[in-house]
């Protein structure tokens, strides 16, 4: 068994092709960018992956269904309500299933896990936590949810810190501490170090399961770029260099291997760090990458 540490859009690249390669593993997913919109509870990245594990994910925008329409939320924004969010119809439906279940008084873990069966997915997809915790982005604006400063403000403010409120007291789900403790190791996929894994690995319990095993990760860095996203201006707030550098620096004590770009490799007193492509631009490339990633453990 293998446990992936996940947010919404680079390990969901890397598990689209891993899922062809190999069976077993389970996927622990931020929760910390979690939002309730129009009455239901969205947990993009959570979503993200299920989608990418169902094989129904829009992989030209790594979020939502692909196909998907929008008729019920342009229909909202004619009625005077704007979501903020584009919340595709079918993307709604699995939002009103899991927040049904929620209001039940089913816990999150539970409700991912009812999905996971109704998408048909092999694999465990478990919310890193049951508690609330979230992620503000502190900025030259004022203070912001992740969602305002990403989504609606297109990630241009300047960020001066980084806030995941709840974190302190997030106890990690039953399911959770099962999944690591009967892997064999843990992926860290290519996600922001700071608001897609900072949470994950912020929860006390799941750094010290971590600790005692092998844990590879995989730089969502190329040179001192990200390749999408604002994981450069927020590692930048937090004092770290915006590359793979940083990123070992960012992960140390947990992490034995990093995967870095060709030509991006240097020397670490923490981890070992191996060059290759990182790149995912399809299918085939996340495959190819995760070949390496499963020969390195
Ligand atoms: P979010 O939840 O949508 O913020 O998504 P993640 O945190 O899971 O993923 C965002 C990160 O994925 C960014 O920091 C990107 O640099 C990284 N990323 C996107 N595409 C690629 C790729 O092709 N290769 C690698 N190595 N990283 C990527």
């Amino acid at each position: 068994m293998i446990t992936f540490l996940s947010g919404g859009t680079g390990t969901p690249k890397l598990l689209a092709g891993f899922k062809e390669i190999h069976e077993s593993f389970s996927v622990i997913v931020n929760t910390a960018e979690d939002v309730w919109v129009s009455g239901n509870k969205i947990c993009p990245d959570i979503d993200s992956v299920i989608y990418t594990l169902a094989g129904i994910i829009d992989e030209e925008k790594w979020w939502g269904v692909r196909g998907d329409t929008f008729k019920t939320h342009f229909r909202l924004k004619s009625l005077g309500i704007d979501e903020g969010l584009m919340i595709g119809d079918l993307d709604r439906a699995t939002h009103i299933f899991r927040s049904e279940l929620l209001r039940k008084g089913l816990s999150l873990t539970e409700a991912t896990l009812r999905l996971c069966k109704a998408f048909e997915i092999r694999q465990k997809v478990i919310p890193m936590t049951d508690d609330e915790v979230s992620t503000k982005v502190i900025t030259s604006e004022g203070e912001m949810h992740f969602q305002e400063f990403w989504v609606i403000r297109k990630g241009e403010p300047e960020v001066v810190d980084v806030r995941i409120d709840g974190i302190g007291n997030a106890k990690p789900s039953d399911e959770a501490i099962k999944a690591i403790e009967m892997s064999e190791a843990a992926i860290i996929g290519p996600s922001n170090p700071v608001t897609s894994i900072g949470p994950i690995i912020g929860i006390r319990r799941i750094r010290e399961l971590l600790t005692g095993k092998k844990v590879i990760a995989v730089s969502p860095f190329i040179g001192d770029r990200p390749f999408s996203g604002p994981a450069g201006k927020f590692m930048r707030a937090l004092g770290f260099s915006p590359s793979p550098e940083g990123v070992a620096e960012f992960y140390r004590d947990i992490i034995d291997i990093l995967v870095v770009h060709n030509g991006d490799g240097f020397e670490s007193d923490s981890c070992r760090v191996v060059e290759t492509d990182i790149k995912i631009r399809n299918k085939k490339d996340a495959e190819r990458l995760s070949k390496t990633i499963l020969e390195l453990l």
